[in-house]
């Protein structure tokens, strides 16, 4: 069986119904089984009387039921937001709050403090607190209906919601289906938390073809050897995933083709992929394609795509992000004629039609360009041999094991605290990678170092998700400012690595 999402049907094929479709964190499903569950979860919603475009919550980690549950919402239109265990429930309550979602379903056993009208749990009972209000909270437009907002960190302080629609989807997966060269005997690898798209690179491509999905949970990961036998066991063929996390294995000497033969593709996103990484992996998996796909949130998962062969390994220290999916294009916007890069802006159906609720931010990021949907990423690139290479990025946001993060959100927090006058946030990189966050504070009275730390992160830990929580604070009397009356970032960090230095 499969999943068509065209035609919103499951469809049979060769395969057999019973099938593995999801391997959860807890337990197993069959397609058979996958089929029953989501008409039920549908039937709840149109019980629940919820309009197409009212944001449904999907809260959880790696349970089976979570991968279910976007399923059901694409099968009947309802739109969803993804949710990781990893958000504080501040962060859920301030997006609860900016979108006015009535319906949790939640997929975990964590007993959520939060006011909602109705929990839907995994074994289908319904909590119901309240009647829900769906007046004035249902969004998008019924021709292309609003099926997710991801929420990605924004620069203001808040969330920033990413809204995605059908159509959008159906690019992607029209795209993925021919060019990523999987099949229904594939077995997708699934760890990044539901909260970034990297994680429905695999949902999607799994249900269309009708392959087998084993979501693997941060605790199953942190033991690398069990990890390890969970991905022989169930024979995952292709493993999605940021360069960062493939990092934490590329030293553990049962990382090969020998011990994990069933592996087939490296499929990478959402960050710069290393020369080295894919050297090595080329010799520890001699037989395993690796694919390098780029692209924001904002362009539904990923726009570009490249097979990273060993030529290319030879002859680009830089590699490329590949090129473009069918119907988008790459538009590559330089300041001067002469110049090599200039920001890359993506244009196509599936770019999103902006950020939730945000006007000043989609005037700054989307525009129409030739009648179709166009944003302007902040990544810098150019155009080599018709592939595009990415060089960096034009603003503030930085990628930090793998997740994205506006250093002006963590800055915004901060500020937030009564004892804090100012603060600036910056990354510390070696080689163009992050290293270090350090936000550098003004304070409104004095307080010793360990103390405001203590503090602060007890602060910063209600709101912001832990990797977004700085791994230095540093005080300063004030900040220095450059001839262009700008804070003077590159003093603030020599004046903090001698510090430092001194220390040690
Ligand atoms: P996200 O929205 O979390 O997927 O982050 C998107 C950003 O991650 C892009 O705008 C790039 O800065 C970076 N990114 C994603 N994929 C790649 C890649 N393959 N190579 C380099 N940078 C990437």
């Amino acid at each position: 069986m499969k999943y068509n999402f065209n035609q919103k049907k499951f469809t049979e094929t060769a395969d057999l119904r019973n099938k593995l479709a999801i391997v959860g964190s807890d337990s197993e499903i069959d397609w058979n089984t996958l089929q029953t569950k989501t008409e039920k979860l549908v039937e709840i919603f149109h019980q629940t009387d919820i309009p197409s475009g009212h944001p449904v919550i999907i809260y959880g980690h790696k349970e089976y039921f979570f991968p279910l549950a976007i399923l059901a919402c694409i099968h009947s239109n309802t739109t969803y937001i993804p949710i990781d265990k990893i958000y504080p429930v501040e962060r859920i309550k301030k997006i609860i709050e900016l979108t006015g979602s009535q319906i949790l379903i939640n997929c975990s056993d964590v007993n959520l403090d939060i006011d909602i009208a109705v929990t839907i749990n995994d074994d289908f009972t319904i909590k119901s607190n309240y009647t829900p209000n769906f007046h004035n909270r249902i969004y998008g437009n019924s021709s292309d209906p609003l099926q997710y907002i991801m929420f990605t960190s924004g620069s203001t302080g808040e969330p920033k919601g990413v809204q995605i629609t059908q159509s959008s989807i159906l690019s992607f997966l029209n795209w993925a289906l021919y060019d990523f060269g999987f099949s229904s005997n594939d077995v997708f690898l699934n760890q990044a938390p539901f909260t970034f798209d990297v994680s429905l690179c695999d949902i999607l491509n799994s249900f269309a073809h009708g392959g087998t999905l084993v979501l693997s949970s941060t605790e199953i990961v942190k033991n690398q050897e069990a990890f390890f036998n969970r991905l022989i066991h169930y024979k995952c063929s292709v493993w999605t995933s940021t360069p960062s996390f493939v990092y934490l294995f590329l030293r553990h000497p049962n990382f090969n083709s020998e011990n994990i033969p069933s592996i087939k593709t490296f499929l990478f996103m959402g960050e710069d992929l290393p020369n080295r990484t894919c050297g090595h992996l080329k010799r520890t998996f001699t037989n395993a394609r690796i694919l390098n796909a780029y692209g924001p949130t904002e362009a539904t998962i990923v726009t570009t795509l490249v097979e990273i062969t060993n030529d290319i390994i030879e002859k680009y220290p830089l590699l490329p992000i590949g090129f473009p999916k069918t119907d988008s294009k790459i538009l590559i916007d330089k300041k001067r004629s002469e110049d090599k890069d200039g920001e890359l802006i993506i244009v196509g159906d599936h770019v999103s039609t902006g950020y939730f609720n945000n006007e000043d931010f989609n005037r700054e990021k989307f525009y129409i360009h030739e009648g179709k949907r166009a944003f302007k990423t902040g990544d810098l690139a150019y155009y080599e041999n018709d592939m595009v290479f990415c060089i960096g990025r034009n603003d503030d946001q930085v990628k930090m094991h793998g997740f994205r993060i506006e250093l002006n959100e963590i800055s915004n927090v901060i500020c937030k605290n009564d004892i804090i006058s100012d603060a600036v946030t910056i990354a510390l990189k070696r080689n163009n990678e992050v290293k270090k966050i350090v936000s550098f504070v003004v304070l409104k009275k004095a307080i010793e170092k360990d103390e405001l730390i203590k503090q602060l992160h007890l602060f910063l830990e209600k709101t912001l998700p832990y990797y977004m929580i700085p791994g230095d604070i540093d005080i300063v009397n004030e900040f220095p400012y450059s001839t262009s009356h700008k804070i003077d970032k590159n003093k603030l960090i020599d004046d903090y690595l001698k510090k430092q230095f001194n220390n040690n």
